[in-house]
């Protein structure tokens, strides 16, 4: 079966078609790293590492480009405000460059501990000013710009697809205004370039042929894609809050210089919510992924409970749903991990259901279920291990690498299974069973390999399919 995404910009379930047999561009907006990154962002970025696992699985070759946002992104949407890098280093006490050093490396570190690929190629905007002030230039040279007292920016009314990803309705937004649009022509409008004010000295700031200042945030996500991608490739990503402002205005700047709409597939993660709020870095009172290691947790529990829902769907946190979470990976971990070492080849019944629901639009509350169910099953363990293993190439829950700690065996069980190799070592078979049977008794699965006995704490009997 073919794979099939749900493309934002047509509204509907498409077969996915590479644009080039070699090789499939797949560009993420990237974090804006003027704080910590908290959970709600790091399913957005479990949903990329999804897709791009998923492109793999069906045999493609993916170049996976990520932004880092170090600059240009202001509080507000509209283009006013302070550029939250600026105002993170003021928060920080220290330089613009130095926190956006730093979380970059917490936001690699978090993706590291949900097991997220690293992109092949990373792009800071600020290593790209060039870049961009080129393809500002060029935008410019196709008519698209207009210059005010505080930069230049992009006439979305040049444009009559303005907004169509976002299906906006440009003149009910001009209409029922009430930013402050300052010099802007319309409401839509955007900054592609700002100019420093000489009242409030910026740390990040650059010559360029308008003046000194700093690239808008839009235009580092079309320069850099260009850059690495070309201006028209296979699927951008980001989160549904890019949909109406920030990839409308990706498309426009592109579509103004390279005639293309960017991406062939536009696909969007939707958020993670607190109550019945959004998780935000700007409300502050967030969760990180450190906060769970704190409280216990393996961050991949986090993982699991991101595949609990459809990247389509809102996803409320609840400590009670990251529990169940962590309650069925350490099911799923022991079940794998009693079954012995893989050998085989995968079950094509299971493998072709399993392909079945990941290929649609990934569907991973369903691939969770056939996991669970083959986990049930009366396959022989050789063959179960051998087609879990296939399955974790998408869910990326580490189930190869994972060891029972050896803290989870307690002193007098050990003690038990060392009377009991004694006791076979000697051949007296009935000691032998029946400290084996006492082990079982305690709730410990022993299991005799080449590498002498393995005892884990017994995975329950009852399976717990995913909700
Ligand atoms: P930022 O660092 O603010 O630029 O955001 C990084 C990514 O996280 C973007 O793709 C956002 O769309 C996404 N994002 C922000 N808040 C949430 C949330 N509560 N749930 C899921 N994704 C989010
Ligand atoms: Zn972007």
């Amino acid at each position: 079966m073919s794979l099939t995404l749900y493309d934002t910009y047509t509204r509907s379930l498409r077969e996915f078609e590479p644009l080039s047999p070699d090789e499939v561009g797949l560009y993420a907006c990237g974090p804006t790293v003027y704080d910590f990154p908290h959970i709600g962002n790091m399913r957005t970025y479990v949903f990329g590492d999804l897709l791009r696992r998923a492109l793999a699985f069906n045999g493609y070759k993916v170049r996976h480009v990520m932004n880092i946002t170090d600059v240009g992104h202001l509080t507000s949407d509209a283009d006013t405000g302070e550029d939250k890098m600026e105002e993170g280093a003021r928060r920080a006490g220290k330089t613009a460059w130095e926190i956006a050093e730093y979380y970059t490396d917490v936001f690699k570190e978090d993706m590291r501990r949900l097991n997220i690929q690293e992109p092949h190629t990373w792009c800071r905007a600020t290593d790209h000013i060039a870049e961009q002030i080129r393809e500002i230039q060029c935008i410019e040279k196709k008519g698209f710009t207009y210059r005010t007292s505080d930069g230049i920016y992009f006439d979305t009314s040049k444009q009559p697809d303005y907004g169509y990803l976002a299906r906006l309705d440009v003149e009910g937004l001009e209409a029922g205004a009430r930013v402050d649009m300052a010099e802007k022509r319309s409401v839509t409008d955007f900054a592609l370039w700002k100019f420093s004010t000489p009242d409030a000295q910026r740390q990040m700031e650059w010559e360029s042929p308008w003046g000194v200042g700093f690239p808008g945030w839009h235009i580092e996500c079309s320069a850099m894609s260009a850059k690495y991608l070309g201006p028209y490739f296979d699927i951008h990503l980001g989160g549904e809050d890019h949909i109406s402002v920030h990839h409308s205005n990706e498309i426009a700047q592109t579509e103004a210089c390279h005639g293309t709409r960017l991406a062939n597939f536009w696909m969007h993660g939707y958020f993670l919510q607190l109550g019945d709020a959004k998780m935000a870095k700007s409300a502050g009172g967030f969760l990180r992924v450190q906060t769970l290691i704190d409280r216990g947790y393996d961050p991949l529990v986090f993982r699991l409970f991101c595949l609990s829902a459809s990247y389509r769907s809102k996803l409320n946190f609840k400590w009670e749903s990251i529990e169940g979470a962590a309650r069925q990976l350490n099911r799923l971990r022991l079940a794998v991990h009693g079954w012995g070492d893989p050998a085989g080849e995968p079950d094509e019944a299971y493998l072709q259901r399993f392909t079945d629901v990941v290929n649609n639009d990934l569907n991973m509350p369903r691939a969770m279920s056939v996991t669970w169910d083959l986990i049930r099953s009366d396959l022989p363990d050789d063959l179960k291990r051998a087609t879990i293993m296939r399955f974790d190439d998408v869910l990326g829950l580490g189930l190869a690498e994972w060891q029972p700690e050896a803290t989870a065996v307690p002193d007098h069980i050990k003690v038990l299974a060392e009377e009991r190799r004694q006791a076979r070592s000697e051949k007296r078979y009935a000691d032998a069973d029946s400290l084996r049977d006492q082990i079982i008794a305690a709730g410990f699965d022993i299991k005799d390999t080449p590498r002498g006995a393995e005892i884990t704490p017994r995975a329950e009997a009852e399976t717990e399919a995913t909700s």
